[in-house]
């Protein structure tokens, strides 16, 4: 089914003088690494292949990507003859796009959540992969596209960062599989875990340091939250880009089943939140409040001030108890 939908997936390519490629809101490793490396392959066909996100690029990526490659403009869709939403689990988290995937012409989405229903003319929807960019991989696989060294770093990327450095249950074999691979072409992995997962300002380790201390535990200990407020990224210099790996210290409590971090977002009375689990379906209490994701890393927005958002999503998890 996977060969079927690979080939239409080319064909829309192939069919086309440009093509649009759309990144998901809040972008993360997977979603950015992934659409680079399509990118690269679509150019090498001689087709334009233009990246878009509605949130601009995390600085923490730029030392593997051309941020200034994506666009936070509106899409065209005139000067584009087809899209491609890239580790986007429903329309919405392509942002400002969605209205393009709303109309299904000449679409395309390629993704791992087990949340995706399929929204595009063609869903390449795999729940199995540890990342889109194993999917990715997978693609240029069936189109006998061999991997420049830079795409080898970029599918690297997407499942490391995807599987918190192999260390979530998503990291199975065909995730190392990819990965030594990518590993085959020389790529410096040891260069690149330093930069995805050590590297950090002083800045954000000030602001681990006060997220730490909101951590509170509920229910035996078995549920952990955590709270980031606007406050806290100014009083720390940081921005909402820093908060992304806040989460795994709450997770990483012994006897936590469930964590979830709540942040204020730029736009007023907007949170995101973020859950992991270690045992429960936290994808359920994401989908309820309109997000979605994995069984074991979910998220969703909320429309509420953030200690009643904490307090919120500390019931919903416990019912999964
Ligand atoms: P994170 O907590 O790192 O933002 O996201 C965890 C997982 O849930 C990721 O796979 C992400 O794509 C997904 N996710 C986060 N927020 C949302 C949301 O609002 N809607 C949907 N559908 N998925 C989300
Ligand atoms: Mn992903």
């Amino acid at each position: 089914m996977k060969t079927e939908l690979f080939s239409q997936l080319y064909s829309l390519i192939k069919s086309s003088k440009s093509v649009a490629i759309i990144s998901h809101v809040s972008p993360d490793g997977d979603t950015l690494a992934s659409s680079y490396a399509l990118k690269l392959f679509i150019d090498s066909l001689g087709v334009r292949a233009d990246l878009f996100c509605e949130d601009k690029c995390p600085y923490s990526y730029f030392f593997l990507i051309d941020s200034t490659a994506y666009s936070t403009d509106d899409i065209d869709e005139n000067k584009y003859d087809a899209f491609i939403a890239v580790d986007c689990a429903d329309a919405l988290r392509t942002g400002k796009y969605s209205v393009i995937f709303n109309k299904k012409n000449r679409t395309a989405v390629i993704d791992h959540h087990k949340t995706n229903v399929g929204y595009a003319d063609i869903n390449i929807i795999d729940e199995t992969a540890a990342a889109t960019g194993v999917i990715v991989f997978d693609f240029f696989q069936s189109v006998n596209h061999k991997m420049s060294r830079e795409q080898a770093e970029l599918i690297y990327a997407a499942i490391s960062t995807d599987t918190g450095n192999f260390t979530y249950s998503n990291a199975d074999r065909r995730a190392y599989n990819v990965a030594g691979i990518c590993v085959e072409s020389g790529i410096d992995v040891a260069g690149l875990t330093k930069c995805l997962f050590k590297d950090k300002s002083i800045n954000k380790l000030n602001l681990i340091a006060s997220a730490i201390l909101t951590i509170k535990l509920h229910y035996d200990g078995k549920i952990s939250s955590m709270t980031v407020s606007n406050d806290m990224l100014e009083k720390t210099g940081c921005t909402y880009d820093d908060t992304d790996e806040l989460i795994n210290y709450c997770r990483d409590i012994y006897g936590v089943k469930a964590a979830v971090l709540v942040r204020e977002t730029a736009e007023v009375g907007v949170l995101k939140v973020s859950m992991r689990s270690n045992d429960v379906d936290v994808a359920a209490v994401a989908l309820s409040h309109g997000g979605g994701g994995h069984t074991n890393a979910a998220g969703c927005n909320l429309k509420m001030p953030l200690l009643q958002g904490e307090e919120l999503i500390v019931k919903e998890l416990s019912e999964l108890l």
